[in-house]
């Protein structure tokens, strides 16, 4: 009666490894196609270049005896620890832009020195099977490190899935080169159960990263859109839109624990007078200016919006009155204290800022009508807080 272990030894290895390096080769016309697609992210080139790496150094792999050793033994791993070299730096590049050389050359620097020597001086395939495994266990375990470790990203989830993946691809590597060196073989095409059983492995998990890959960057764009819509591109700080939506949510979270709020409503004083003294450009650096000194004086929890025009609202969550008036008069210092240097030019400008507490109101409504009578009240003086 055969066994299982029996059925892996008629798995045709060389067959399958090059129906690999075909797949490979799909994956590096896919990567590029993203790399044309998805401009703004680093990695992605270099992980199409390393599909490629990859898939020519298995496809040489594959024509030993066909080829010349210096073609199908030293080439062909060469593209191969290459190419996963260049994984790691893509997949590095890609979520911190950064990565770490010495790995790299930890990982390449035996092999390309000594498989010349282990091929012509001393034809011995153990060494070079731990040679190149050594190289692929220290990649792979480098690409899932920092892939693991992200916590705080939007793509945290996709990220984390393809850092356990490239670990599988480490152990399999591992238990490869472990086994070859225990039970050595002559030909690693030959059949044989042990070897057929980490190839599927590896093929699985090599197919499985391309596809997490590739929902990765989808995630993370999704993510980068949703804060695009999020954010005013004049002033970095929120748009209207997502100020709204944080008013709501906390209006009905004041609803149910009657944990109090305030906003101010901060509008720039004669700011057409800037425009029409140092031109429309300089105003909307002001603008930034401006928008950036108030967040940098904010608290932590507070919020900061481009309400409209040069108008701003600030969203200060479980602050009572006094303490908001406080806050409106340090951004009015913050705001009026200090020149804003724009060019050759040093422009002034104050700001009028009307506070609005939640008691006030049972609606919404009538908090920023309230906020507006007050930053009304504070246009009669200019300057001042409300
Ligand atoms: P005040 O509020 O003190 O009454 O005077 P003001 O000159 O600021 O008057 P108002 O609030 O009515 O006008 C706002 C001006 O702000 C009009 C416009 O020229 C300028 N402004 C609005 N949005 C922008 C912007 O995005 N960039 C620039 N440069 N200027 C803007
Ligand atoms: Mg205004
Ligand atoms: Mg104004």
């Amino acid at each position: 009666m055969p066994t299982l272990f029996d059925l892996l030894k008629i798995f045709d290895l060389q067959t399958a490894t090059m129906l690999l390096s075909l797949a490979m080769l799909v994956q590096a016309f896919s990567f590029f196609l993203q790399f044309v697609l998805v401009r703004e992210y680093q990695g992605i080139r270099t992980v199409s270049m390393a599909y490629l790496g990859i898939a020519i150094g298995i496809f040489l792999a594959t024509l030993r005896g066909f080829l010349p050793a210096f073609l199908s033994i030293i080439l062909s791993n060469y593209f191969l620890a290459i190419g996963v070299a260049l994984y790691y730096v893509g997949i590095s590049r890609f979520v911190s832009e950064k990565y770490n050389r010495m790995l790299v050359t930890a990982a390449l620097a035996p092999v390309i020195i000594l498989f010349p020597y282990f091929t012509y001086g001393n034809d011995n395939i153990t060494a070079r099977i731990v040679l190149i495994g050594f190289s692929g266990a220290l990649l792979y375990g480098g690409i899932a490190f920092p892939l693991l470790r992200m916590r705080r990203t939007a793509y945290r989830f996709t990220a984390n899935l393809l850092g356990v993946s490239f670990i599988i691809q480490s152990l399999a590597m591992v238990f490869r080169t472990v086994g070859l060196a225990l039970y050595p073989v002559r030909d690693v095409f030959e059949p044989n159960g042990f070897l057929s059983v980490i190839s599927m492995v590896v093929f699985a998990t090599t197919f499985l990263s391309a596809q997490i890959f590739l929902l990765m960057i989808g995630q993370r764009l999704q993510s980068d859109l949703g804060e695009l819509a999020r954010v005013d591109s004049l002033t970095s700080v929120l748009n209207r839109r997502a100020m709204a939506q944080l008013l709501d949510a906390e209006f009905s979270r004041r609803m149910r624990t009657r944990m109090d709020f305030s906003i101010l409503l901060i509008d720039l004083d004669h700011f057409k007078s800037i425009n029409d003294s140092y031109g429309h450009k300089a105003g909307d650096l002001v603008l930034h200016e401006v928008a950036q000194r108030m967040r940098g004086s904010l608290r932590a929890q507070d919020f900061i919006s481009r309400w409209g025009g040069e108008e701003f609202l600030v969203l200060l969550p479980v602050t009572g009155p006094r303490e908001a008036l406080e806050i409106g008069e340090r951004l009015r210092i913050v705001i009026g204290g200090g020149q804003f240097s724009v060019g050759d030019d040093f422009i002034s400008v104050t700001a009028s800022i009307g506070m609005a507490h939640s008691n006030h109101c049972d609606n919404l409504e009538k908090i920023y009508k309230f906020a507006d009578v007050a930053l009304y009240k504070a246009k009669l003086t200019r300057n001042s807080v409300v």
